[in-house]
């Protein structure tokens, strides 16, 4: 807990943290952001994500026969990237114009998981058990791993038990997985998760264990409760880096998207990304593959809810993973499931601080508005933490942003990170199109 003398310093070093904890919509620019050639050194670097992406490639054979939908794409987990012209006009005339073309990366279509999490819980996942396979000498390199799937490896796989704490998508992704490969798996619920999300788990054979507490007490019980079996792994998204490597093989990806589609990332080609943000993790990944690429030519955004901005609170304040909203005073509600996150990733935070350029918030309703605006323009259905990114490109317009870096604005590419969607049930798709379509209507 922080004392009121404490909140007070902090305000004096950084104003705009008033704003924060009076839950205004804040535009904040990193001042920490550092040149690419300059930024600490970090433990990890391309060779990790290159070495990620040579563990996917091994468990394509694996994905194509345990999810046949897998098959079309040979069994890598890959979406989209596509402009959204219509929306862009959308956002246009509500909020005037903005220079550079408009993309959508669609993750919300990500096979399986149905979020981002397809890329950070189930690489974890894999690697955890490759690891396994590997030290027991059931499993080579060259093998075809479809062979985790026979009855030996469920066998294997069952003596083990991993644990995960999650608002919803990270235990989907990390549940499905885990179950397939035949883990015990538990995950660890808090309050805001969604019923459906729940009933899926447990129809898929998960344990569920349901927090009266938000997040970060589901996370605290759910490490304790997994740690005390020496025999468990559990997957922590305040602290993973297989997590947040997987988010980063998403950077290698998009980069061949943006070759096919003969979009130019240089000096005078800037790319802009907005990612919804949680706990760090996914944006962080991302921002960090995307920086081994382009370095300072991509400028990464992290957008995230006015009621739980857990990464803007750390990073503003000095105090990283150790503050929490709470103690600002904040109550960590939003219907954005994935964002409601009052604390940071240590891991993720550490690294983003001299590599993002700088976090939006945004209110509610306005990720409504803009998941009935992106349906109606553009027939593309997301889930309202996924549609954060599309505020981003206004907003940096009207800040600083580009004439303090000198951008090319003209030439600019904006790509917005759509995080999830694809498993929301039907019912729920209509009444948050329905209350999008009412709150566009009353103003
Ligand atoms: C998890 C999630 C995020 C944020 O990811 P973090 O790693 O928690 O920052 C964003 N959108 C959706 C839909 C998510 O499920």
């Amino acid at each position: 807990m922080y004392s009121d003398k404490e909140i007070t310093a902090f305000i004096k070093s950084a104003p705009i943290l008033q704003d924060i904890i009076d839950a205004k919509v804040v535009t904040w620019i990193n001042p920490e952001l550092t040149p690419f050639d300059d930024a600490p050194k970090f433990s990890l670097g391309l060779k990790d994500m290159e070495e990620a992406e040579q563990l996917w490639i091994r468990f394509a054979p694996f994905f194509m026969k345990a999810f046949p939908e897998t098959i079309e794409s040979h069994g890598i987990l890959e979406s989209p990237l596509r402009e959204i012209p219509n929306m862009k006009a959308v956002l246009e005339s509500s909020h005037g114009n903005f220079e550079g073309r408009l993309f959508l990366k669609c993750d919300n279509e990500l096979p399986i998981a149905g979020s981002i999490k397809a890329r950070g819980g189930f690489f974890e996942i894999i690697k955890y058990a490759e690891t396994l396979a590997l030290d027991a000498g059931l499993l080579k390199h060259d093998d075809d791993y479809s062979k985790l799937l026979s009855p030996v490896f469920r066998e294997f796989f069952s003596r083990h038990k991993i644990g995960v704490a999650s608002t919803g998508n990270l235990g989907l992704g990390i549940g499905i997985m885990s179950a397939t490969l035949g883990f015990k798996i538990t995950v660890y619920v808090s309050a805001d998760a969604k019923q459906w999300k729940k009933e899926l788990l447990r129809e898929k054979g998960v344990i569920v264990v349901e927090f009266e507490g938000d997040f970060s007490e589901a996370i605290l019980a759910g490490r304790q409760q997994t740690l005390m079996d020496p025999n468990a792994h559990f997957v922590d998204d305040e602290d993973s880096e297989d997590l947040f490597i997987g988010y980063t093989s998403g950077a290698l990806r998009i980069a061949e998207q943006l070759k096919a589609q003969h979009i130019t990332v240089d000096a005078d080609h800037p790319l802009l990304v907005y990612s919804p943000c949680g706990v760090g993790g996914s944006p962080g990944g991302i921002a960090f593959g995307l920086k081994q690429l382009y370095g300072d030519h991509v400028h990464c955004f992290f957008i995230e809810p006015t009621h739980s901005p857990g990464v803007l609170t750390g990073l503003v304040t000095g105090e990283m993973s150790k503050i929490s909203v709470q103690d600002i005073g904040l109550d960590n509600q939003t219907e954005a499931d994935g964002l409601a996150v009052g604390r940071p990733s240590n891991f993720a935070t550490k690294i983003s601080k001299h590599l993002i350029s700088g976090i939006l918030t945004v209110e509610d309703d306005e990720l409504f508005k803009l998941l009935a605006q992106l349906k109606d323009s553009e027939n593309i259905f997301l889930e309202p933490s996924a549609t954060a990114g599309l505020i981003g490109p206004q907003r940096i317009q009207a800040s600083e942003y580009a004439k303090t870096h000198h951008l090319n604005m003209e030439n600019a590419t904006h790509i917005v990170w759509a995080t999830g969607g694809l498993l929301v049930p039907e019912y729920q798709r209509e009444a948050f199109y329905d209350k999008g379509s009412r709150l566009l209507k009353s103003v």
